[in-house]
């Protein structure tokens, strides 16, 4: 048995816990109407997870809680509890990891529904939602159409049903549901996974400008790093060969601010002396001086020789004149000298005797003079030349006097003209000295000239090293700054290059040009935007893999479609193999039950095509509008449903329409039908709510019989008044109304039931 056990509290008319046990095939619930019977089919319809309100035949949860009597207060809640059989571990979950254990030899699914229309679903005592119920019951069977419930009044509702719903009765019979609910569920994840596609396709579109965006930055940032490599090998040539050149011309201009100082050095120094040796020769000419001297010494003896020469000339001419006086007179006459002739004489004699006196330099001179003087006094005191013998020349003093004056004077002349011959000579010498020395002086100005024109040139060249050395700092300057910004440019190795010495002559006009070039790189780089390469690099290696990561999730979405479609596409043929070859196997089944209940005739199923009816609102009220179980229907791309269509000829009747037919036949027919799909696939248990009510005595005999047979496949719970069914089964269970205003509960063994039916 499958079925062990039903518990109700508070559901509708058991205001009390009521429990039933099933544990023998065939189940009767009897009891007068009203009693509650239909109740406890309910219940079960309600505890497999019923969402229809008509079903369960109220308006709402309220209707479902017992509402209470005279003497019971109602309840807050209804619940019903139903206990399945698990000792061959039966039941199972598709879905796992609910949190449920099923690993016991019974399954216990309750259900409670609160005033407020709240439910409670559980399965062994752990609190679960509706869908694992449904999903739970699938397992052993027991589909959500409730075809193996049937109501009282509804024995003939599968005749009533649409194609459609038959359709869906017929499936959910034959077990085919887990299909439907594969195949829906793979549709939702092809939807879910075309909608993911769509969305991944958006993102994709909407990274790509961004992505094409980046690419550009990241090659403008590679053609950036390019031009940054040749910048580099520039900077490398450039950088070593400036240092280099400022290293030797730094050396070179230092040599020669050497050579040129200690040159000016020397120069000043030789300047200076041949400055100060030209002013001593000029300051110092004692040369010149004892010329003037010697010349104004010169000019001293020439005016003393001329005195001499002029005195000379006067004895002589005194002398001259003595002996023409003697040569005048015979012997004495000769002697006489004409008073006034002598006297004139004697006054010439006089003057120049004082003359010659008023020379200092020669006291001879003033001597011999001076006794000229005297002796001329004596000639003019008066001389009587009568008393005077004529006298001798030779004799005559003064004559002699004179003589021996001409003598002196002579000697004087002789002397003074050796003198001036001497000076003469001196003046001579000192004169060519002199000479000498101005062509020394010319020699040593011409030197001067040579040396101050040099020492000019030098100052010039110091001018020029001055410009020179100002270049070069103006070049380390600029060194510097190239320095600094090639620093930032490209790194701190450009600092290693600035410190490379290069062989060979530095070509400033080749420094020139490969500074051009620099510039030019320069300029292009900043044309190109700087930005952060490194961050640029980055987004676009994060959105290249980001794209890279959305593509490689369209394929797994390309594929999972395309595995889903294929998946929906063998669902669908398998669904459509098993439900044909299972109308078939029904059909048997139906064609035996019918020609069995009518005594002939032919009932066989067929599958219709028909074009898709717009969806009609269910009119029964869920429960649970968030966990409803629609069903969906198997569509087709070209808008047809399939469905079921009863075919019935009754023995020796034309009539065909199911709807000509009478109560008792269709209540034949249904139950036929009902029994035929049993039979092919048995549910653990079929609930039957008075679905013999329309029946004869004979049928219903029959109708027991078929009951006893497919009690061997199924349990049977039976709702009936109809005592040849009541004798079929093992148990009874009579329900009362009690006097308290609740269903109240009788079990009635089998003995007892048997007697109880007669
Ligand atoms: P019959 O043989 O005529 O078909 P039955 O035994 O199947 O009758 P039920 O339909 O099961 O009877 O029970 C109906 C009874 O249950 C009614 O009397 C009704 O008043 C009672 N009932 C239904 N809902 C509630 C409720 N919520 N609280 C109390 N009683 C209720």
């Amino acid at each position: 048995m499958t079925l062990k056990s039903l518990e109700l509290f508070g559901f509708k008319s058991f205001g009390k816990k009521s429990p039933l046990s099933f544990s023998t095939p065939i189940t009767c619930v009897v009891g007068p109407n009203g009693s509650g019977k239909s109740n406890i089919v309910e219940a079960i319809r309600f505890v497999l997870g019923e969402q229809s309100m008509k079903s369960l035949r109220g308006k709402g949860g309220i209707d479902l809680i017992f509402k209470g009597s005279k003497s019971l207060s109602s309840s807050n809640r209804a619940g019903v509890v139903i206990t399945f059989d698990n000792s061959n571990k039966i039941f199972s979950f598709t879905n796992s990891g609910i949190g449920v254990s099923l690993d016991y030899d019974e399954v216990t699914i309750g259900r409670e529904v609160f005033a407020d229309g709240g439910n409670k679903y559980s399965i062994n005592g752990t609190e679960v939602r509706l869908k694992d119920i449904v999903d739970l019951l699938a397992s052993v069977n027991i589909g959500s159409s409730g075809h193996h419930i049937i109501s009282q009044g509804e024995a003939d509702r599968v005749l009533n049903a649409s194609n459609k719903d038959r359709r869906s009765m017929i499936e959910d019979a034959l077990g085919l549901k887990i299909y439907q609910y594969r195949i829906k569920e793979s549709e939702r994840k092809l939807d879910k996974t075309i909608l993911n596609m769509k969305e991944v396709q958006v993102l994709r579109r909407e990274i790509a400008p961004h992505l094409s965006f980046l690419k550009k930055q990241v090659e403008k940032v590679e053609k950036a790093r390019e031009m940054r490599e040749e910048l580099r090998n520039f900077y490398k040539t450039y950088f070593s060969s400036e240092y280099t050149y400022i290293i030797n011309e730094g050396n070179r201009l230092i040599n020669i601010r050497k050579e040129l100082d200690e040159k000016a050095l020397s120069l000043d120094k030789s300047i200076g002396d041949l400055e100060r040796n030209k002013n001593t020769n000029f300051v110092e000419s004692e040369n010149t001086k004892l010329i003037k001297d010697k010349e104004d010494i010169l000019s001293v003896v020439l005016n003393k020789k001329g005195d001499l020469s002029r005195s000379l000339g006067r004895i002589e001419g005194i002398i001259e004149g003595i002996q023409r006086q003697f040569a005048k007179i015979p012997e004495i006459k000769e002697y006489v000298i004409l008073e006034s002739d002598w006297r004139l004489l004697v006054e010439e004699l006089d003057r120049k005797i004082d003359e010659a006196m008023s020379l200092e330099d020669f006291p001879s001179v003033v001597n011999i003079l001076r006794n000229i003087k005297i002796k001329l006094n004596e000639f003019k005191n008066g001389v009587n030349t009568d008393d005077i013998e004529k006298p001798s020349l030779e004799d005559n003093e003064e004559y002699k006097e004179m003589i021996a004056s001409k003598e002196n004077i002579l000697n004087e002349i002789s002397k003074t003209k050796e003198e001036e011959r001497s000076i003469v000579n001196l003046i001579n010498s000192l004169k060519e000295k002199e000479k000498e020395s101005e062509l020394i002086l010319r020699d040593n100005e011409r030197t001067l000239y040579e040396l101050l024109r040099i020492r000019n040139e030098v100052t010039s060249s110091l001018h020029t090293l001055n410009f020179e050395e100002e270049r070069l700092s103006q070049i380390k300057n600029s060194f510097e700054m190239e320095l600094a910004e090639g620093g930032v440019l490209i790194g701190r190795e450009v600092i290693d290059f600035a410190h490379t010495k290069v062989e060979g002559d530095i070509i400033r006009s080749t420094q020139e040009d490969l500074r051009r070039k620099i510039e030019r790189i320069k300029i292009k780089l900043e044309d190109g935007g700087g930005g952060n390469s490194g961050e640029i690099m980055k987004e676009y290696d994060d959105t290249l893999d980001r794209d890279k990561f959305l593509a490689h999730e369209l394929e797994d979405l390309y594929k999972s479609i395309e595995s889903l479609r294929l998946l929906i596409q063998e669902l669908k043929e398998t669904l459509d193999k098993e439900f044909k070859s299972g109308v078939e196997n029904i059909n048997k089944q139906f064609q035996e039950f019918f020609a069995l209940m009518f005594g002939g005739g032919s009932a066989f199923l067929s599958i219709t095509m028909e074009h898709k009816k717009p969806k009609k609102n269910d009119e029964s009220v869920s429960i649970e509008d968030n966990e409803s179980e629609e069903e969906e229907e198997e569509n087709n791309d070209l808008g047809f449903e399939r469905g079921i269509e009863i075919n019935v000829t009754l023995p020796q009747k034309k009539v065909k329409d199911l709807h000509m037919l009478s109560g008792g036949e269709r209540s034949l027919t249904s139950i036929a039908l009902l029994f035929a799909v049993s039979q092919v696939n048995p549910p653990p248990f079929l609930v039957l709510d008075e679905t013999d009510a329309a029946l004869d005595e004979a049928n219903s005999r029959k109708y027991g019989n078929m009951l006893e047979n497919l009690s061997k496949y199924s349990q049977l719970i039976v709702v009936t008044h109809n005592r040849e069914t009541m004798s079929r089964a093992q148990v009874l269970y009579g329900v009362t109304m009690s006097a308290e205003g609740a269903s109240k509960l009788l079990s009635i063994r089998l003995e007892d039931a048997s007697a109880y039916a007669k």
